[in-house]
């Protein structure tokens, strides 16, 4: 029979609960919201839905092979100890790993969430069957997660590995978030990028993606941006094309690095499709081996919206796989 496994997803607004099993098959879920939350109130809740969530399959939580908990950086990750993440606060040394696994008494892990969404991805979606696979996030921020000879890349001492969204593509570049310069998130996250239309456009009333955004430079994002594009717009093709320009620098040196066999994008590449890829592809030329770039398909996130509800349960698959590894 399957393994059993149940997954928690802590997202900035929300919380996910699922159970499923090794083959990705999900037997029931339950959402919480997380806006300005106490993890004093919401722990005992998630345990709550989970042993619910156990009881409504008909099976006892002791019979659940694995738990996974998906989360937010930053955290101690070795001890499953989250620390105020940025949209979560008052989650501050939360030792949510030790609190589940002594509730539940069963075996768990604790991975951070773009780690998970590559993990989703390679057992239950687009990456099926790769040893050698990338997964990006593409969203408001650049994040991923690597797996290289059928193991998730983690790192040494702090497992902070994959962090492909803060590598620098221009000593000159932007100031990013996390105090670097330039890096491949400040050129292609969706809030960097956003914040720059605010800044290049905010004394031009004028321009169409002030006027798409209702003259609010509050409501200029990805779409106003999209769209823009769409009507042809000098100044959105010009962003977009330096945007694909510098996505193809990145995914080029992953391609040169680690030549994988597939590298998955998310959010924007599925939310777009061609239009945000095709050019991508082709700048890819400047930047990565015939070779190697021959060996990577570039494909699409299967989960898409989903991944969230396969990112714990995926946590958990990876952390039986690697103890049996042993
Ligand atoms: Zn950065």
């Amino acid at each position: 029979m399957a393994k059993l496994l149940l997954g928690f997803d802590i997202g900035g607004t929300k919380i996910g609960i699922g159970l499923g099993d090794e083959n990705g098959k999900l037997l029931g879920q339950r959402r919480i919201g997380n806006i300005d939350t106490d993890p004093g109130v919401i722990l005992p809740q998630m345990l709550r839905d989970a042993r619910e969530l156990a009881a409504e399959a008909g099976v006892k939580v002791a019979d659940i092979a694995a738990f996974g908990i998906s989360a937010p950086f930053p955290a101690d990750a070795k001890n499953g100890i989250l620390l105020a993440p940025t949209n979560n606060k008052r989650w501050d040394h939360v030792p949510i790993l030790d609190t589940f696994r002594r509730e539940l008494g069963i075996p768990g892990c604790f991975e951070n969430d773009a780690n998970c969404g590559a993990l989703a991805e390679w057992f239950f979606g687009a990456g099926r069957n790769c040893r050698d696979f990338i997964y990006l996030t593409m969203s408001t921020g650049i994040g991923g997660g690597i797996v290289a000879a059928g193991r998730l890349v983690r790192g040494s001492e702090s497992l902070s590995a994959g962090e492909m969204g803060h590598i620098c593509l221009d000593l000159n570049g932007r100031k990013c978030n996390c105090g670097q310069r330039g890096c491949y998130e400040s050129f292609c996250g969706g809030r960097a990028v956003a914040d720059r239309m605010r800044e290049e456009l905010a004394d031009k009333p004028d321009s169409r993606i002030m006027q798409l955004a209702g003259g609010d430079p509050a409501k200029i994002d990805m779409r106003t941006l999209e769209q823009a594009v769409r009507e042809g717009d000098d100044y959105a093709l010009r962003l977009w094309d330096e945007m694909a320009l510098r996505n193809a620098q990145a995914i080029g040196m992953f391609i040169n690095i680690f030549n994988p066999e597939k590298i998955v994008l998310g959010t924007l590449a599925w939310a777009v499709g061609g239009l945000y890829t095709d050019p991508i592809m082709k700048y890819l030329p400047r930047f990565s081996w015939p070779q190697m770039r021959r060996d990577c398909a570039i494909v699409p996130s299967e989960l898409r919206r989903e991944i969230g509800s396969y990112a714990g349960i995926a946590a958990a698959k990876n952390y039986l796989l690697e103890n049996a590894a042993k």
